[in-house]
């Protein structure tokens, strides 16, 4: 018989967003929800909607109990998985968050937390439930290929900053913070899945962008071939809040655009939310081996 560690964190501080020009005077604390599994040591396991003005296009959540792999082989990919962290940041919330933050560290450019994010053109699905449903599966999938996943939360009706998605992933050390999001725009016939990289903008993002662009590319290829969908490539940006104050490799999705009628449908069905959720996860193992 196989025996798992299981912890199952789940705390939730409220703290005041220190993001003025003024000297901070209070932390601001959400903590993640993590859930982790380890296996015993002795087991054979081997915008589009986001300029500048709006925020980034963007946040713990409750690890299921009874997800222990079944097989008494080990694959492959637990064994590479063990002690890698990843964190999962779905995109939005039910409400936006108008609060400013400033854009990166030592910047005076003040930028919204959250715009709100997009909605379906036809569907009226709001991406925050997109992001949810597909971020909840993708972790589920990733903790059964073991790895420890942190999500920077699971309440829809939390609205993170992004300096605060930022720094959950840094105070966990994640081997990879990934932001899941749909995209939007006035073009109704763009269709496509592309992945937002850092640009090297601060010694933080200097030092992650090689590997954020390594995972990025790996990511979308398996997303896009696996999904079938067109792959509109990597889209660096300077201007995202939650890159530029990441000190581990971060990446943003944008799963398809939720201003194409025929994404938007697709983006709205459970099935091809599953589908999503296996070829990231996929691609993520791939770029982990
Ligand atoms: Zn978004």
């Amino acid at each position: 018989m196989r025996k798992t560690l299981k912890i199952m964190v789940v705390l939730l501080t409220v703290g005041m967003m220190c993001v003025s020009l003024s000297a901070c005077t209070k932390t601001n604390k959400i903590e993640p929800v993590v859930g982790t599994e380890l296996p015993k040591a002795s087991e054979n396991k081997t915008q589009s909607t986001h300029n500048s003005s709006i925020g980034d296009v963007g946040q713990a959540a409750i690890p299921k109990t009874d997800n222990t792999p079944s097989q008494s082989s080990t694959p492959t990919s637990f064994v590479t998985s063990i002690g890698k962290v990843i964190v999962i940041d779905p995109g939005h919330a039910n409400r936006s968050n108008l609060e400013l933050e400033a854009n990166a560290p030592s910047s005076s450019v003040m930028k919204i937390k959250d715009g709100g994010g997009a909605a379906g053109i036809d569907t009226k699905t709001p991406e925050y439930l997109i992001n949810m449903k597909v971020s909840l599966q993708l972790r589920d999938l990733l903790q059964k290929k073991g790895y420890t996943i942190v999500m920077t939360k699971t309440d829809n009706s939390v609205n993170l900053g992004n300096i605060q998605r930022a720094e959950i992933g840094n105070n966990e050390k994640a081997t990879l913070v990934l932001r899941i999001h749909a995209d939007s725009s006035e073009n109704t016939t763009v269709s496509g899945a592309s992945m937002l990289v850092p640009l090297p903008v601060n010694e933080g993002t200097k030092a992650i962008i090689d590997e954020s662009n390594r995972c990025g590319r790996i990511i979308l290829n398996s997303l896009t071939s696996e999904v079938g969908m067109k792959n509109r490539g990597l889209d660096p940006h300077s201007d995202m809040t939650g890159f530029n104050w990441s000190k581990v490799p971060v990446i943003l999705v944008e799963m398809g655009f939720l201003s194409n009628p025929d994404e938007d449908r697709k983006l709205s069905d459970a099935n091809y939310q599953a589908k999503l959720a296996r070829a990231l996860a996929d691609g993520i193992a791939e770029a982990l081996k």
